[in-house]
């Protein structure tokens, strides 16, 4: 979008030398700048696995009727479908998320031929920004994996947890301890060639919050929350909001001018919509939406933040019924798996107007990279 700014008008005088002193105006000028819209200086994208309208709606009625969503002056919706099924799954999704392309069911970052395509995160380090990555699933999950991991299947646990290590990721948190430290395909210790790479790597046997505040002076960190899935928020599971405001300011304090791009994923939603289970949902909902609220208050603060919140795809079919009332619902679902909705999109700051209307979920790619202003 190009924005005019017009200038006052500009009157020009012309002095006439005679005698008589005489001024003339003799002409009016309109001078016209152009000047580029601002591009962010961050990305801070946060994906609700499973997170559709019913989930939101749920989540809002349940919570006093509001969410971290109602701050977004921009809402679109996004078309997820995938290469070769209708109803998608996190990894395809998320690929085209990371990728800007359509791809088949569980492949993670490669295409319909199950080649490597760049990831936003990968071109991000190519620019000299610094990355991170936050989940509430293991970090080897679909989601997380396709910013970072290329490989046929997202069941590959193994494999992509060696592309962690190979991705230069600047902070991760997330699950799965064991697919680095316990390994049944090889005797590698990934937790430890991590280290010899330079990162300060903690894991659920310690504090979070007293790892992190050791280490951050170091260059990089990964902590593994979990031996391999995270609990449910209901469970006790409580890192998402600390080592997701703890990543920001890590990542701000490493990345001078060039700017950060992290992805946080609030995983288990989509679990509980699998589960059929409407308290799962809510509860993680909640969870998402509190955090959601930290990091708005942070960029707003910041401006220079590019924040778009969405979901891979719904999960349950799950919708609010009649008999329902605020605060007290009557809940259904048409299955146990994804459903095909549209699905929206929310988003905040610089290069937020992109993010309105309808379209392929690849467009976020595009649209997250056009905001950025990246040939
Ligand atoms: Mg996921
Ligand atoms: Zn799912």
């Amino acid at each position: 979008m190009i924005r005019i700014i017009s200038l006052s008008y500009l009157i020009l005088f012309l002095c006439s030398c005679n005698a008589t002193k005489t001024v003339t105006p003799t002409k009016s000028i309109t001078q016209v700048a152009i000047q580029k819209p601002n591009a962010p200086k961050n990305i801070i994208l946060l994906i609700g696995d499973g997170m559709g309208m019913g989930q939101i709606s749920a989540g809002t009625y349940m919570n006093d009727n509001t969410s971290a969503l109602e701050r977004f002056p921009i809402v679109g919706l996004h078309k997820p479908h995938c290469s070769d099924s209708l109803i998608t799954d996190s990894a395809a999704a998320a690929t085209s998320f990371a990728s800007g392309i359509k791809t088949y069911y569980n492949a993670i970052g490669v295409d319909t031929d199950s080649l490597p395509v760049p990831t936003i995160l990968e071109e991000a380090e190519s620019k000299s920004m610094v990355t991170g990555l936050v989940a509430t699933s293991t970090i080897v999950h679909a989601t997380p994996a396709a910013f970072y991991a290329h490989n046929k299947s997202r069941r590959n646990y193994e494999e992509i947890a060696v592309d962690l290590v190979d991705s230069g990721v600047d902070y991760f948190v997330g699950g799965g301890n064991k697919f680095f430290t316990r390994r049944e395909s090889d005797e590698r210790n990934l937790a430890y060639e991590l280290k010899e790479k330079g990162y300060a790597i903690g894991n659920y046997l310690s504090d979070f919050t007293q790892f992190f505040e050791t280490n951050k002076e170091r260059k990089k960190i990964g902590f593994l929350t979990a031996d391999k899935d995270p609990l449910p928020q209901l469970q006790g599971r409580d890192y998402l909001e600390n080592s997701s405001l703890r990543g920001i300011e890590f990542l701000d304090g490493l990345s001078s001018e060039n700017g950060f791009f992290l992805m946080i994923e609030g995983s288990q939603i989509d679990w509980g919509g699998h589960a059929n289970n409407p308290e799962y949902i809510v509860s993680e909902f909640i969870e998402f939406s509190n955090l959601i609220h930290k990091v708005l208050d942070w960029a707003e603060n910041d401006g220079n933040t590019l924040v778009v919140v969405t979901a891979d795809h719904e999960t349950g079919g799950f919708t609010i019924q009649p008999g329902s009332e605020m605060g007290n619902l009557k809940t259904a679902f048409t299955s146990k798996k994804h459903s095909g909705d549209f699905i929206p999109v929310f988003a905040y700051g610089p290069g937020s107007e992109l993010f309105s209307g309808l379209y392929e979920n690849t467009a976020i790619y595009h649209k997250m990279r056009k905001a950025l202003d990246w040939k």
